[in-house]
């Protein structure tokens, strides 16, 4: 029987992502995400592990913790659990119970293949409008705005076709957006005098603040506050970076600690790495500096780690 549109956002709104405490879960997103990709792409519906295992690699490198390559086959193996996909292979690997997950060179050496189940596929193969609707609903409950698009663009997923203009039911209601406190920008800008914590950036535009944005430090993906004590105000390059894992603050001396893997060439340094081992430019009021709880979290989830040392 086909499945309505409905039927399979809410499908994909139920899966187990895995969760570990304050753990961020980036590993089923990516990889459904990575599968809608090869949908639009007019791939076949089932690929072979060792296929997607490089790129899927490199999408976690970029997008999730330090942390997240290492375990990069649990999602092929562990969505299958969920009934949205299904795995091909021999039956040795594929009759083991759920928890017994098979480790890389078992996926690869079995060609183990997995793809959507048949109507989740057909669902999604001939329309583009509910793809563009799933990949939104989940960079919408994963993570912040400012990576949606550098994340589409690593999977080379392109969503403008049918926009949620076109397609009432997409309903922009439903985004996460509309759930945020609209008053969260404002009062961190204020709490940090209008300026990049960062660089002191402050440009306006006539009466208007330009390129200047509250940030999460925890994301609000992850149940972090809409409080000033979670929020900073960044110029929008320091915040991309931010959201990246470039640098984080360090939560005793509120210290900015740059990532070795963060690298730039001589005209770009200044504005980075030079502010390496500096204190950010601290709030007006004690009230609002970061709070330790959050800054953690943004250290163990999104920075990429090793930090550059603070010789
Ligand atoms: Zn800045």
């Amino acid at each position: 029987m086909p499945l309505s549109s409905q039927d399979v956002l809410k499908a994909f709104d139920r899966i187990r992502v895995f969760q570990r405490g304050e753990q961020r879960a980036v590993h089923k997103p990516l990889l459904i995400l990575m599968a809608l990709a090869r949908i639009a792409q007019g791939a076949p519906r089932m690929v072979r592990f060792d296929e997607i295992d490089a790129p899927f690699k490199q999408l976690l490198a970029e997008f999730g913790p330090s942390s997240a390559p290492s375990s990069r086959h649990y999602p092929f193996w562990h969505l299958a659990t969920d009934g949205l996909w299904q795995l091909d292979g021999p039956a040795s690997l594929l009759n083991r119970p759920a928890g017994a997950t098979p480790n890389l060179g078992e996926l690869r050496q079995g060609q183990v293949a997995g793809g959507f189940s048949p109507e989740v596929d057909a669902a999604l193969r001939h329309d583009p409008a509910l793809r563009a609707q799933l990949a939104h609903q989940l960079l919408d409950a994963h993570f912040p705005e400012t990576l949606h698009g550098d994340i589409l663009g690593a999977l080379g997923l392109d969503l403008s076709t049918p926009t949620d203009d076109d397609n009432p039911a997409a309903g922009t209601t439903t985004r996460t957006q509309a759930r945020r406190d609209p008053r969260f920008r404002e009062r961190v800008l204020r709490a940090y005098e209008y300026r990049c914590c960062v660089c002191g950036f402050d440009l306006r535009i006539g009466n208007v603040t330009a390129g200047l944005e509250a940030a999460h430090i925890k994301w609000f993906q992850a149940k972090g506050p809409d409080i000033e004590a979670n929020g900073l105000a960044l110029c929008a390059l320091h915040h991309k970076v931010f959201d990246l894992g470039a640098f984080t603050i360090l939560p005793d001396t509120y210290s900015l600690v740059f990532s070795q893997h963060a690298v730039a060439g001589e005209a770009s340094r200044h504005m980075l790495m030079g502010f390496h081992g500096a204190g950010i430019i601290l709030p007006q009021s004690k009230d609002y500096y970061p709070k330790a709880e959050f800054l953690k979290w943004h250290e163990g989830q999104v920075f990429k780690k090793p930090g550059r040392s603070l010789a």
